[in-house]
């Protein structure tokens, strides 16, 4: 049984393959109005290539008592530790957890808070939004990597993904994919967002991108990610000619006055600089403007 907690943008993407592969599969839902909602809309939406298809895969809310073998955590990372506590009583020893969360941070709070089970972490180059609740719209195929830094062993259950076609690999150096991600995020989205502008526009700040960059390397290499920061700089430069015409998703969050994800990527950088003692001026200068940026929004930075 894969339990999934969150119906989000890729709680749904997840949830609806594997559902439509067969496998048996069960949303968590984070309170009884929620529940209530869900059952109006009768289940979930994907839409792929325009086309909608329904869904009614079974859910619940966290304090249902079935037992918990496998959780697929789909929420944000600033979430993520809130709700595997809420869920901790259910997982048996021995349990998994696969973390879908961007940045890093979150899966340290998430371990600590389920003792008891197997934390597994993932890093996606998927796509998906919301349309309305309980509709998702897959915008982007890509690839998920999986691995767990503890234990090299995959689990069976990747065997289930190929079955729904999810499009992933098991990754011996899982924490270097999760660094460079949130090096290149760091490089590219909070630019976006005191720019207000789309991630090509940033062809205009080659100096500012360079000194980012720069420093981006020298955190990576002192927190013994030298493999992560190897070529860094052409990667951003590419990033941003792929994704040109796209808004950032923290541009995109701050823009909708929604909460980002700040703390678990340039924050989580900062604060890995400062226990290095390594300083970071551009960076650092980076996240304070940041900082004040989202405050004066009323958005919080935790
Ligand atoms: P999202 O659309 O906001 O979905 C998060 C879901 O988690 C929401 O449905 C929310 O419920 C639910 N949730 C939060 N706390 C909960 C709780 N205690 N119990 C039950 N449900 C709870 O977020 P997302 O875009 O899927 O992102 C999830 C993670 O994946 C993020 O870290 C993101 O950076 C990463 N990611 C996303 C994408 C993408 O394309 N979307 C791509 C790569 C990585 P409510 O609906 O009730 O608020």
């Amino acid at each position: 049984m894969w339990h999934i907690l969150g119906a989000g943008s890729l709680g749904t993407l997840w949830a609806t393959r594997l559902a439509r592969a067969g496998l048996p599969v069960q949303l968590i839902l984070r309170d009884s109005t929620r529940l209530h909602g869900y059952q109006q809309a009768g289940g979930l939406t994907l839409i792929e290539q325009g086309q909608p298809q329904h869904y009614p895969i079974a859910a619940q809310t966290p304090d249902h008592r079935q037992p918990i073998q496998r959780l697929l955590l789909a929420c944000k990372a600033y979430d993520a530790a809130t709700a595997v506590a809420q869920l901790a009583h259910r997982l048996v020893p021995g349990a998994d957890i696969l973390l879908l969360q961007n940045g890093l941070g979150s899966q340290d709070e998430v371990a600590r808070a389920a003792p008891q089970a197997r934390c597994i972490f993932a890093s996606s180059t998927e796509g998906a939004f919301r349309q309305a609740d309980f509709q998702v719209v897959f915008a982007g195929h890509g690839h998920t990597w999986i691995g767990d830094p503890l234990n090299m062993q995959p689990p069976d259950w990747l065997a289930d993904l190929h079955q729904a076609g999810i499009a992933h690999d098991w990754s011996l150096d899982i924490l270097s994919r999760l660094w460079r991600k949130l090096a290149l995020n760091c490089a590219i989205n909070p630019l976006t967002v005191l720019q207000d502008c789309r991630n090509g526009q940033l062809r205009e700040h080659p100096a500012q991108l360079a000194c980012l960059t720069d420093e981006l390397v020298e955190l990576l290499q002192r927190c013994g990610q030298s493999n992560a920061a190897e070529g860094l700089y052409d990667d951003v430069l590419r990033v941003i000619q792929a994704t040109a015409m796209n808004y950032s998703s923290m541009h995109q969050d701050a823009s909708q006055g929604r909460r980002t994800e700040i703390a678990y990527l340039l924050g989580y950088a900062c604060q890995a600089a400062q226990r290095h003692q390594l300083p970071l001026p551009h960076l650092q200068a980076l996240h304070a403007q940041l900082l004040n940026h989202l405050t004066a929004r009323g958005l919080p930075c935790h």
